[in-house]
Formats: C-alpha cells, structure tokens, sequence
C-alpha cells in the first residue's frame, strides 16, 4: 500500500520528523517525511497495511510532548513503490493547507538542564544550550518552514560536533533547529550602560554577582530584555521605580527555585503546576504572612507575580549568589512595546541600568511574559503571551469566513480565526502611539502569515477614535474585507462563549471602560449573547454614575466617590479633608463641589464597575491616585481577603438597574465603625451579589442555562466565588475564562468569532 499523509497542528519545531522516522523505521515502512511551508508535515508511506495501521495508532498516542495534532488527511496512493528506504527530505515550500501554527518558546528540559550541570558534557555550563524538546521558538522564526535557514539561529552555522548531532536520527538533537554549543552557537557578554563590553570569564554569573551586590541590569531572554535588580535591596529598587515611572505598580520575580519561591509565598499544586510548566508564566501567588522581599516589589498588595527560569542563562544568573529571587520587570518603556534589538536596548534602557547583559542572537518576534492567577484551581490569563502565543484556542466549530480581531486600546492582542482555529497574538500592549500601532500591524501580519490565513472580514471595536478601529477601517479598504464593529462587552461575552463552546449565554461583562451601543461609557453589563447573532441584548448594568472630569476622574479615584456620594449627601467637608489628595488641593475640591451642583446634568456618566471599586478605595483611603490600570481595584481586593461582610446589604435593583449610589453611602457613613478591610470585603459581596442575582434572574426568565463572568474584572478572585455561589444555587452553570484573558487581551477572540461566525 502506499498512501500521503498531512498532518496539521503544531508538528513542525518540535521533534515531529525524528519521531515520524523512528516510528516508521520500526515498523517497516519506506518512504519520507518533510516539513511543509504551510507549517503542516507530509509523510509518504510504503508498507504492508498492517504496518500502516500500527504506525497511524503510534503517530496520535506516542507523539512528542510539545506536538499538538489537530488534523491527519490521510489520501491512498496509486502506482508502485518508489522506495527502499525510509528518509527525512528537505523541506518544500508547498502551502496548501491552512492553519498550522509554529509552536511557543518553551523553557529548558530536564535533559538540558542535567546537560548544563554536567562538567562532561559538551554543552556544561553553555547559556544556550536547547535540544528538539525545549528553547524558543515563535521568537526566532521569520518564516515557514521552520529550518535554521529561517531562523535567527541561521548566522550560527553548526559546528562538526553539533552537526553530528543533528544528522543522527537517535539524537536528542536531530535536526533541532536551535541546537548551537560554546564553539559554534551564540556568544553572551557583559557591557556598561554606554554598551563598552566588560571583560569578564563568566558574563552570565557576573551579572548574577552584580544583581545581588545591587546594581540595575538589563537582561536580554528570548522575547526581548528584562530589567533586573534585588529584591531586597532598597537603593535599586527605589532607582528603578523612578526610571520606570513607575511607583506602585508590582515588579515581577524570578525566583532560583521552587523551594526559593515557598520561602516567602504560599504555592498550591495548580499553582507549582504553572511555576514549572514548559511555558513558565508569570504566576501571581499570595504573600506568606513571614513575606520578607522589600516592600518595594509590590507595594500594598496581597500577591506578588514570580516566574522561574525559563532559559540555562536564568538559571546561571543565580549560580554564585544567595539570593532567592531578582526582580524581572518587562523593559518597555511606558505605552511602548518591549524592547528588542541590542542597540535600541543600549539607547532606549541606558540611562536606566547600569550594565547590560547581552547575547548576539537577534529575537525576530517580541514576547512578553505570560502573567496567570489561580482561582481556586482554575487558571485566568491576565495576560498570554511568551509559552503560549501563538498556539491556537479550538473551537468546536468551523467559522463562516476567515475573520480577525483586532483588539481594543489598552492590554491588547489581536486574533486570527482560522476554521475551528482562533490564533491569539502574543501580548501587543497599549496601541494608543505609532510604535506599538506598529507593533499590532506587524504581529498581526506575521499570524496571518504564519497561519497561511485568506482573510475576508476585519473585525474592532465600536469606539470611532480607537487607534485600532482606525487601522481595521485601513485595512478593510485596502484588501476588499468585510468590516464589523464589536461592541467591546458583547466580544468579551462571545471570547467566553467560544471558549467553553457554548451557544447561548447571560453573560456578566465587567471591567473599566468600553464604549457602549449608546456611546456612552459601559463597564458592569449583563448582556444576552448567542452565537449566531451579531446583535445582543443589554439586559441590565450598574447605576450610572458620574465621571466628572473624564480620563481626570479615572486618575483621581476622589472624584468619583465625591460624585456618586453628592447625589445623597453633602461631602463639602469630606472633600476639604482630602483637598490634599488632589493634585490642585482646596481650589480642586472647591471646583468639584460646584460643578457637582451647577452641571450634574452635563457630567458623562459611566456603568463601570471598576470606578464603583475606585470610589471606594478612595473612600477608604486605600487610593487616592490611579499609577496604573486596575491599582484601586487590586488594592481593594488585597484589603477585602482579610475581611467578612459586615454591611449585609441587599442588592437594591430598580428595574434593570443595580443601585451602587446607597452601597456606598454606607461604606462612607461606616468608615470609622468599622476596618477597612470588613467594608472592602462588603463592596465586593454586595456587587458580586447583585449582577450574579440579577443575571441568574434574567437567564430563569430566558430559558438560559448558562451565565458567564467576563470583562477584566473577573481577575478578580472574590468576586469570582461570590457569583460562582449565587449562579449555582439556581441551577445554572457558571462560566469564566480559563485559556482566554478575562481582560482585554481577550477582546480581539470575541471580536473574531463575532465577525467568523455571525449572520450580517
Ligand atoms: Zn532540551
Ligand atoms: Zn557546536
């Protein structure tokens, strides 16, 4: 018998060819197999029928680990035998299929990492050091097929011991394409700020020693540089919360090892199953009560973000130093993505840093870090990114038409739907400025490129003035796409929908801001969703509250409190108390209190739920000014784990309104009776209460069984179990995100399978 077969999925860069040669070899079929440029593997198979059998049931149960198979065409062949033996060909350039993916970066095997320790070994002590199983990937590949000629890697010709290795089909290294050692591959080295190389024996252990003696270095990993320093040490830190502009917000970790991490956060076993995945993301974990890392890491919070070493150079830093964990802050310069290139390093982070580790392999793609938290033992994406991007989230449907997403402003990513395939990109950040606008568009073409993807429909947000929605206009003009505007709450209720495959929803949709059907500022919505429709129904919010000022107000929580307080009470003297809380002190709080008065008709007014936690951490003076996205409603939660419900407030719904205006007076009216803590905890039941209750309400009326928690508010893990509770006790099933972002990086999946899937 002779017959071709294509297999689809992540197969190429990961130890697919090598395994499909030993697999054929043992049971005694001729032919070859090659990589395909549409990222796909072909293999021709000559043999007994039998033999074909037992090679097809090896082919799906003993594939390697990081090889994902979404699809075999299997096609019989006529004619006869071509083949005496079995042999792995040069890759074609054919692109016939679609949907295919390279696979994600993926930390160091234990292979190599015993390697690495081996004083015998070839590869001891090389920073690295990778086989056919572990190193980057997405990071280093420009284009299809995945050779080394298409790769980063291709300056690095292999040296004689590396190429033996990579020609012997029993080798770990068979045909790896990053396989590189001391002789052959990349180089790292030491440089002062200004870029003057400092000689040392050991560039990655020095700056290990230089890290824990207190000095600022920028470190180049595989999706572009960190910026590292203690975590003890006062001096660097305070340094790099003034480079960064940064002076609240967390700094992540990385910690030299599991038991490091334990010393001073609580780690369960969903949570150690991340720490230590081939991914190794970013895992928020809850501070031990002995937390004793600077309070400088993550000022006022209740958890703090650590990673692992996900590369041999991560774990060399640590080698000849005691310390347990250095910061590993992402260098991107404010609204700017993170930096790659060696001399825009040297330009951009120069002034900030005082030495540069380097290496001299160029990163084709930036990656962030993925950055996870657990709830309870379910996993929710703050962000997705390096480990993860660019393997795609299967839907259990093929889509209508070839549709991407592209996202929102703030925490974005675009997405590419491909039939049942939705490729998320790697995290593109904030596009409100020309270089991460930049950033989308080249990112967004290489996913479709790299998808082999034939696009019919663009899809964005309704906002008109999004750098994005812009862009989507853009492009539908210039390639004859279709357009569709998303609402941005109804796309991250569709996000939900397709990724637990379900059809019809009441979904919750929660977060800061999204521009309404209305054009008005939405953000605690309940909204009916299905599947096949591109319309939805808003089915009830929060009260409207007034956001006086605008972006202002986002900034200065004070203001909202003062606005939603003054439709109940006079705060003139609360206002004067915390005049020096506003950037313009007693002339500020004397203009709020009139313009409270005279224009209340004219003040925008905003559904969001994320200011209702605004106006009470400034309430309870947990925060007075908004540093970064999300500060007032991760410091209200950090307060409220240690607290109980004390207020006992029953939600107040009017109609399809739930009342935010009176829960709050009581927290103003409470604040010295009782700890902040108690009345944080009370914010959340009485809102978590409320939309859980009246979406539950709403999905009984409808006939819905399903009712979903999405929007970036539900990262928040209390929030989370209070609704879980009320849905559940009225039978439905509940629903969040667990491969997804809940936040906007969740967005531009809703937005594709809104405009993949739905009628127009
Ligand atoms: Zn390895
Ligand atoms: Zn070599």
């Amino acid at each position: 018998m002779r017959v071709k077969i294509t297999v689809k999925g992540i197969v190429q860069g990961v130890g697919f060819r090598p395994f499909v040669y030993r697999n054929a070899i043992s049971h005694g079929l001729t032919g070859y197999v090659r990589n395909r440029g549409d990222a796909g593997v072909e293999i021709l198979l000559e043999g007994t029928k039998s033999a074909l059998t037992a090679f097809l049931k090896d082919l799906q149960n003993q594939k390697p680990p990081q090889a994902r198979i979404h699809e075999i065409i299997k096609k019989d062949l006529n004619g006869k035998n071509e083949y005496a033996q079995f042999a792995i060909l040069e890759s074609s350039e054919e692109v016939e299929h679609s949907g295919s993916v390279v696979p994600p970066d993926s930390a160091i095997c234990s292979d190599c990492l015993r390697e690495l320790r081996d004083p015998t070994d070839h590869r001891f002590d090389y920073f690295f050091i990778t086989c056919v199983n572990c190193g980057p990937r997405f990071t280093i590949i420009e284009r299809l097929p995945y050779d080394r000629a298409n790769t980063t890697m291709r300056e690095f010709p292999l040296c004689g011991f590396c190429l033996k290795e990579y020609e012997d089909p029993v080798n770990r290294r068979f045909h790896a394409q990053t396989v590189a050692c001391p002789t052959c591959g990349p180089k790292a080295y030491l440089t002062t700020r200004t870029g003057r190389a400092v000689i040392v024996q050991d560039p990655v252990r020095e700056a290990g020693k230089l890290l824990s003696k207190g000095n600022i270095v920028a470190v180049k990993g595989y999706g572009g540089f960190h910026i590292a320093s203690s975590v003890t040490l006062k001096e660097p830190l305070l340094r790099l919360r003034e480079s960064k502009h940064r002076n609240a917000k967390p700094f992540a970790l990385m910690a030299r090892s599991l038991e490091a991490v334990e010393s001073f956060a609580e780690v369960n076993p969903k949570e150690q199953e991340l720490l230590t995945s081939p991914a190794r993301p970013i895992v928020l974990l809850d501070k031990k009560p002995q937390y004793d890392l600077s309070e400088l890491v993550a000022p006022n919070l209740h958890n703090v973000g650590v990673m692992l070493p996900y590369s041999a150079m991560h774990y060399m830093l640590f080698d000849q130093v005691s310390d347990r964990a250095f910061v590993m802050t992402s260098a991107n310069p404010p609204n700017e993505p993170i930096v790659k290139g060696n001399e825009e390093a040297i330009r951009i982070l120069g002034g900030n840093v005082d030495y540069f580790l380097f290496h001299d392999r160029q990163i084709a793609h930036r990656c962030d870090d993925s950055v996870t938290r657990v709830h309870v033992d379910r996993n929710a994406f703050i962000r997705r990114s390096r480990g993860y991007a660019p393997a795609p989230i299967m839907l259990n449907q093929k889509a209508k038409r070839c549709a991407i997403g592209l996202g929102g402003e703030l925490n974005n990513t675009s997405c590419v739907l491909n039939e049942d395939k939705a490729f998320i990109s790697q995290h593109i950040g904030d596009v409100e400025n020309l270089s991460t606008r930049g950033f989308l568009k080249e990112a967004t073409t290489h996913l479709i490129r790299l998808t082999n993807s034939r696009v019919e429909a663009v899809a964005c947000d309704m906002h008109p003035k999004f750098t994005t929605t812009h862009l989507a206009k853009e492009l539908a003009e210039k390639n004859g796409w279709q357009l569709i505007q998303v609402q941005h709450h109804h796309a991250h209720v569709a996000a939900l929908m397709a990724e637990h495959s379900t059809d019809e929803i009441v979904g919750i949709a929660c977060d800061g801001y999204g521009y309404g059907t209305d054009g008005s500022a939405w953000g605690g919505e309940i909204l009916h969703c299905t599947k096949r429709s591109a319309k939805f129904k808003r089915l009830g919010h929060l009260e409207p509250q007034p956001l006086l000022g605008g972006d202002v107000a986002t900034r200065y929580p004070i203001r909202i409190a003062a606005g939603m307080l003054s439709k109940r009470t006079s705060i003139n003297d609360w206002l004067m108390q915390h005049a020096d809380d506003l950037p313009h002190g007693k002339a500020e709080a004397i203009l709020i209190e009139s313009q409270l008065k005279t224009q209340a008709q004219r003040i925008p007014q905003t559904t969001s739920l994320g200011r209702v936690f605004d106006a009470a951490a400034a309430i309870l003076g947990i925060c007075y000014e908004r540093t970064y996205e999300g500060e007032a409603a991760m410091k209200l939660e950090s307060e409220a784990v240690k607290g109980k419900d004390v207020l006992d407030m029953a939600s107040v719904i009017c109609r399809d309104t739930i009342d935010t205006t009176q829960m709050l007076l009581s927290v103003y009216e409470n604040r010295d009776k009782y700890s902040k803590s108690d009345l944080s905890y009370s914010v959340h039941t009485y809102l978590a209460n409320g939309l859980a209750t009246l979406a539950a309400e709403k999905a009984v009326d409808l006939g819905v069984g399903t009712v979903g928690f999405t929007g970036g508010s539900s990262v928040n893990g209390l929030l989370t179990k209070i609704m879980r509770k009320v849905v559940e006790a009225e039978g439905l099933r509940f629903l969040v995100h667990e491969s997804v972002p809940s936040g906007d990086g969740g967005v531009s999946l809703g937005q594709a399978v809104v405009g993949g899937f739905c009628r127009f």
